[in-house]
C-alpha cells in the first residue's frame, strides 16, 4: 500500500477548488462509480468538480447520478480542455499510468502544469504527488470509501454517492465473488445499503440491460470458444464481421470471457476482439490463483492490469494473434497445472 501526501493534500483542500477528474479509457462500472462518486464528495465539500471521460461508455452505466455532468473529452474536445486547463487540481482514478486515458488526452494530461492525485487499485503505479495505492483492494470505489473514511466524512455519503460506490464495488468483484472481496468490502457494502444505495435496482439496472443482438453476440462468441485442457485453457474470439452482424454497442463483450473462465478445470480463459477502427485486436485475460495475467500481458501483449484480470492488445491479424497466444502456452504448462487447486 503507498499513502503519500495526503494529510497535505487534505491541507490544500481545505480552501474551495476546481476539480478535474479522470477516470481510464473504456470506463467500466468502477471507474465511472469511483469518479462520480467522488465528484458528488467534492462537490458537498464545496469544491467544483467535473468528470472528464475519456470516451463513450456502456449504456448500462448511463443511469449513474451525475452521468449528465460530464465531459466527454472525445467529443467535447474544446470544452474538456478548458475544463482541464482552468483546474487546480486533477483526480486521476481506477488507472495506474497517463497513457490509459489514451493519446490525445495523455497529452493534454501530461502538459498539465499542477499536481495530480492517484487513487487506483493496478499494479505498478506512475508516481504522482499525491498517491493513494493498493492492490490487494477490490475496487476503486472502495478506496473512494476510504479515503472519505480517512477525511472522517463518512456522514457526507449521501444516496447518489452511496449508488455511484455499490456499482464500482459490484462490477469489480463480478457481483462479490472475485478472491479480493473481504469481510471489509461486504461491511462498506452494507453501509452503502443503509446510507441509500438500492442493491437490488443497481444490479437490475446493469445486468438486466441486454439487447437481444448482445444475446445473439454472447451465442457467436460461445460458439467460437476454444478450450486447450492441457493447458487449462480456453480462449473466445469475436472478428469485427461477428460484432457487425449482431449491432454490436459499447460494453457488448463485456464479462464475456468471464464463460470461459466458468468452464470446470479452467485457470487461464482469453478474449481477442478485433477492432478495425484502431487496427488493433484488444486483448482480455482472467485467471484463477497464482497464475499472474498481469505479468502475462506485460510481457506478451502490452498490456497489465491485476493478478487475475488484465488486458492487453495485439497489432497482428486475429489469427496470428490466435498463433502467438496458444504457441506461448506450453512455456506455463506447469504453472497452469498448479495455479489453482478446484
Ligand atoms: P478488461 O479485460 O476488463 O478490459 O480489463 C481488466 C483489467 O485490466 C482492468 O482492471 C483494466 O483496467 C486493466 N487493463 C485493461 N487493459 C489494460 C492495458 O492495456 N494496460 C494495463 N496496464 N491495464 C489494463
Ligand atoms: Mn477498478
Amino acid at each position: 500500500m503507498i499513502l503519500k501526501g495526503f494529510e497535505a493534500l487534505k491541507g490544500y483542500l481545505e480552501k474551495p477548488r476546481n476539480i478535474v477528474i479522470i477516470g481510464h479509457r473504456n470506463p467500466d462500472g468502477d471507474a465511472m462509480g469511483s469518479t462520480l462518486a467522488l465528484k458528488h464528495y467534492l462537490d458537498k465539500k464545496g469544491h467544483k468538480a467535473t468528470v472528464v471521460v475519456p470516451n463513450e461508455y456502456p449504456d448500462f452505466l448511463h443511469w449513474l447520478p451525475g452521468s449528465d455532468t460530464t465531459y466527454r473529452f472525445d467529443w467535447q474536445n474544446t470544452q474538456s480542455q478548458k475544463v482541464i486547463k482552468s483546474s487546480d487540481i486533477i483526480f486521476l482514478l481506477d488507472f495506474n499510468a497517463l497513457h490509459r486515458v489514451g493519446s490525445d488526452m495523455q497529452r493534454a494530461l501530461e502538459q498539465y502544469p499542477n499536481d495530480f492525485v492517484m487513487i487506483d487499485h493496478h499494479q505498478q503505479p506512475d508516481a504522482v504527488k499525491y498517491m493513494y495505492s493498493d492492490v490487494s483492494i477490490c475496487s476503486t470505489c472502495q478506496m473512494v470509501y476510504q479515503y472519505i473514511e480517512m477525511n472522517k466524512d463518512l456522514d457526507l455519503i449521501d444516496a447518489d454517492i452511496a449508488t455511484c460506490l455499490y456499482t464500482g464495488i459490484m462490477t469489480d468483484t463480478g457481483s462479490f465473488r472475485f478472491r479480493a472481496t473481504t469481510s471489509d468490502t461486504h461491511r462498506i457494502i452494507a453501509d452503502l445499503i443503509d446510507k441509500g444505495a438500492e442493491n437490488d435496482k443497481i444490479h437490475n439496472k446493469v445486468y438486466d440491460a441486454n439487447s437481444y443482438n448482445r444475446l445473439l453476440l454472447l451465442g457467436q462468441a460461445l460458439s467460437n470458444l476454444e478450450i486447450s485442457a492441457i493447458y487449462n485453457t480456453a480462449y473466445i474470439t469475436l472478428t469485427s464481421e461477428e460484432k457487425k452482424k449482431f449491432d454490436f454497442q459499447k460494453g457488448d463483450t463485456e464479462g464475456i470471457v468471464n464463460y470461459a473462465l466458468s468452464i470446470k478445470g479452467i485457470v487461464l480463459a482469453a478474449i481477442f476482439i478485433e477492432d478495425s477502427e484502431q487496427g488493433i485486436v484488444k486483448m482480455s485475460f482472467r485467471s484463477k490463483g497464482t497464475f499472474s495475467v498481469n505479468q502475462f500481458s506485460r510481457n506478451h501483449f502490452e498490456g497489465g492490469g491485476h493478478d487475475n484480470a488484465a488486458g492487453g492488445k495485439s497489432g497482428l491479424s486475429m489469427a496470428e494473434t490466435v498463433t502467438k497466444f496458444t504457441s506461448l502456452l506450453p512455456q506455463y504448462q506447469q504453472e497452469l497445472k498448479t495455479s489453482y487447486e478446484n
